[in-house]
């Protein structure tokens, strides 16, 4: 198989097409139109939403917040700053660790927001189990389709604060996305809803939202939300280590080097490897290595992810899809899967503690799946 010359990735990577030299279309900039589209539509919907009188109802927004350093800063900013009435929307993910949760009650003592924590583990288990254990898509499949499990669990509960936004008459959603994210991340809201029926058919959605959902479809522009992406409109000043530094200042934040860690990880490298032939990362890893060889500035690029400079990305991958793989498969000892995956995770920049404490949770997939009901093959 080849692989860009650049980053690595390779040739039948979701999305992905290398030229003749062998460097691939998103080393080769040709998304840069479509980017540079989506950054004027969202820095034209967020200066309309910093003019915008007060809206006529409780709140002038609905802000999806996880508890984590940049939504933390943004809606302290929303709040403090701008003079926003702001709904704190926090979705509860049953598959994530309570990491954030500290850094969630800081910030209900001390920003003057309305706090509401939503759940619906039943359907959100339910729309999991489904992702994982039908045929993904045939090849070649479209960019991003390798982490569709992580893609699906996030719009199911983008979805749920566009239906709660709609009910409140709130007239602006602000999602906290990294400026990586916009390329693929649906800005209106028609198209989220339909993009959601797309990939899991009226059925399911019906069951996932209770018919809901298809209102939006068929509701006049005006009356539905607009989505707002803060950080992809200010872009320029995005410096996760001032954002932590402010915030430490502010009492905000008690960083925790695992603060967003999910617990389905395992699963979703096992995804990708079985469907895609690569590690769930490798798009994040695959930027890294382009920037890197493209500029001296390489730590100044606006991922949250950090990879070591020398990145071995090949090596790296395939060792961990060959344990990956096993441990799905009940082969091979613990002790020695421990210690490849606390090197490997080393070697993609995590502190000794950090390695082992992911390794652990990737050497419990197979009782992870079956609690799900993901059947492992
Ligand atoms: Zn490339």
């Amino acid at each position: 198989m080849s692989s860009c010359t650049v980053c690595a990735l390779k040739a039948d990577h979701p999305g992905i097409v290398l030229d003749a030299h062998g460097v691939c279309n998103l080393c080769n900039l040709d998304f840069a139109e479509d980017l540079l589209i989506n950054y004027r539509y969202t820095n034209e919907v967020f200066t309309q939403f910093q003019q915008a009188p007060p809206a006529d109802g409780e709140f002038d927004c609905l802000f999806m917040y996880s508890g984590g350093k940049d939504s933390t800063y943004m809606l302290d900013k929303f709040v403090n700053d701008y003079g926003k009435r702001v709904l704190a929307f926090t979705f509860d993910v049953p598959f994530e660790s309570e990491h954030a949760a500290q850094n969630i009650a800081l910030a209900r003592e001390k920003i003057p927001a309305t706090f509401v924590v939503d759940s619906d583990d039943d359907n959100i288990k339910l729309m999991m189990r489904e992702v994982f254990n039908r045929p993904a898509t045939k090849r070649p499949g479209k960019y991003l389709d390798e982490k569709l499990p992580c893609v699906s669990c996030r719009t199911f509960f983008v979805l749920r604060a566009i239906l709660m936004a709609y009910r409140q008459k709130i007239p602006y959603i602000a999602l906290c996305a990294d400026p990586q994210q916009i390329l693929t991340m649906e800005s209106n809201v028609v198209e989220v809803v339909r993009g959601f029926y797309q990939t899991f058919g009226e059925r399911l959605t019906g069951t996932l939202f209770g018919g809901e959902l298809e209102e939006l479809l068929f509701e006049e522009e005006q009356n539905l939300p607009k989505i707002v992406f803060p950080f992809i409109a200010m872009r320029h000043e995005y410096e996760p280590d001032r954002i932590v530094e402010e915030l430490r200042a502010k009492g905000l934040y008690q960083s925790s080097p695992l603060e967003t860690h999910c617990t389905l990880l395992p699963l979703l490298n096992y995804y990708s490897f079985k469907n895609w032939d690569c590690m769930f990362y490798k798009l994040n890893a695959s930027s890294h290595v382009r920037s890197v060889k493209r500029s001296a500035q390489y730590d100044r690029n606006t991922f949250s992810l950090k990879f070591p400079r020398s990145l071995d990305l090949a090596d790296v991958e395939e060792r961990l899809g060959q344990v990956v793989m096993a441990i799905a498969a009940d082969e091979g000892e613990r002790a020695a899967h421990e210690t490849e995956l606390v090197d490997l995770f080393q070697r993609m920049g995590a502190t000794e503690d950090a390695a082992r404490f992911v390794s652990r949770s990737f050497l419990d997939m197979r009782s992870v799946a079956a609690d799900l009901g993901v059947r492992l093959s």
